[in-house]
């Protein structure tokens, strides 16, 4: 019986709150903050009518660490599970260290003024938390996330060594506009028109973005949803594998895009409104992508007709009692059965779910340490079973055929 409190009230948020009060017998008080209150209502609104569970609500501006800590000291969490936007990450931990609050997030800190993220900035943290005695683990959605944790569970049980991983995310859905993402826009936006790293013979190598003439991509065929064009992108899970899967020599993330997002991307760039920049706007000072996020649809709106599956999962090669092996892992996510189930779309679902487990793993001790974690430090094997249990069910195969070489 535990009390968590969740920050932020966006897709992944809400999908959050209702995992968690699907589990009453470990999440005995729940408590939904976010910066807009009207956001917490209606996710409490949904929860009392699909779980009818009641949950708590409070308004918090996480950015603000003296309010946040009153908040926590008020409500007393066992567990902060931080379903905010990346810019928050260290404000809430700092709030977490001052509590004394163990900590959960799923997406890396990135400073606001540069699009840049990398996991330096939350590893600083270990030796603090470490010395407060207390748990933080980082990354715990999808990708990252349950990625890092097949990787781990191959790692585990099925190589001596292993030497390549490919990640590949599918959204092979449709939700009918013209233009969106299905996650934060102002982030999303952010991490996809980077120059693109991959991790290969020992350094990173760089590719252009995904928007530019040379980017690398490949028609790859994924199971249920069929063949889609794959681009490789840079993803903050390759920074901490390379760190903590053993004789790795190559990562590399893939993601599927369709022409149209492609174009629009280009075009929103090029008339600059990818900017992050302030500029003036009639003697007001505004940051363009920010103004661009509040143009387009918030992705728990995409919810609602949303058609089609997801499809994400590691290709993992190496060495087993001196034989080669190549297997798939991946899992399936309708985006329609997550509505009828939560009224959520496949994206804040399949990011939700780990973030509840990985909750639920912490409190009942089947996860415990002291420090800042990846969640492939942590033992796989009961994420993964949790995983079936609550509405992600993976697969596991022999892959004999090859991603893709230049
Ligand atoms: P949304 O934009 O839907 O939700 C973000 C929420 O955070 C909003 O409710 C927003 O409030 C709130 N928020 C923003 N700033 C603050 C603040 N200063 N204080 C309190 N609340 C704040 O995004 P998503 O739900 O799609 O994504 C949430 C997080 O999950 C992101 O960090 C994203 O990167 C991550 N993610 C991780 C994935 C993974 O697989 N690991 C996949 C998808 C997402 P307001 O409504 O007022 O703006």
């Amino acid at each position: 019986m535990a009390k968590i409190l969740i920050i932020g009230a966006g897709g992944v948020g809400a999908v959050a709150a209702h995992k968690c009060a699907q589990a009453p017998e470990i999440f005995s008080e729940i408590m939904l903050a976010s910066r807009t209150p009207a956001k917490c209502e209606a996710v409490k609104k949904q929860v009392a009518e699909i779980e009818k569970v009641n949950i708590q609500t409070a308004a918090v501006d996480a950015d603000n660490v003296p309010r946040l800590v009153s908040l926590i000291k008020k409500f007393k969490p066992d567990l902060l599970v931080n379903l905010a936007l990346p810019y928050q990450d260290l404000h809430i931990m700092d709030a977490c260290l001052e509590t004394g609050v163990p900590y959960l997030d799923t997406a890396n800190y990135e400073p606001p003024e540069q699009a840049h993220f990398e996991y330096s900035h939350q590893w600083a943290y270990h030796e603090k938390f470490l010395k407060k005695g207390i748990m933080a683990v980082l990354g715990c959605g999808f990708d990252p996330g349950v990625s890092n944790i097949f990787c781990a569970y191959a790692q585990k049980h099925h190589f001596d060594s292993i030497r390549n991983i490919d990640i590949l995310d599918c959204n092979g859905g449709n939700h009918g506009k013209a233009f969106a993402t299905n996650f934060n826009p102002e982030i999303n936006i952010r991490e996809v028109i980077q120059t693109v790293k991959h991790w290969q013979g020992g350094k990173w190598m760089e590719t252009p973005a995904i928007i530019e003439t040379g980017a690398v991509h490949f028609p790859f065929a994924y199971p249920q949803i069929g063949i889609r064009e794959s681009y490789l992108l840079y993803h903050e899970e390759e920074e901490s594998l390379v760190k903590n899967i053993r004789g790795l020599e190559r990562i590399r993330f893939w993601m599927t895009f369709s022409e149209n997002y492609l174009n629009h991307l280009r075009v929103l760039k090029n008339v600059g409104m990818t900017r992050i920049d302030e500029v003036d706007y009639e003697g007001k000072k505004i940051i363009p992508l920010k103004f661009l996020k509040s143009v387009l649809p918030e992705p728990a709106a995409l919810a609602e007709n949303y058609s089609g599956k997801t499809n994400i999962g590691c290709v993992i090669e190496g060495i087993k009692n001196g034989q080669h092996k190549k297997i798939y892992i991946y899992n399936i996510c309708d985006h329609a059965e997550c509505f009828r189930e939560i009224r959520a779309q496949a994206i804040s679902y399949t990011t939700g779910v780990p973030a509840m487990i990985g909750a639920m793993l912490m409190l009942t001790g089947q996860w415990q340490g002291k420090g800042v974690f990846n969640v492939e430090q942590l033992d796989p094997d009961p994420m993964m079973e949790k995983l079936e249990k609550y509405g992600l069910p993976w697969t596991l195969t022999d892959f004999p055929r090859q991603v893709y070489e230049t």
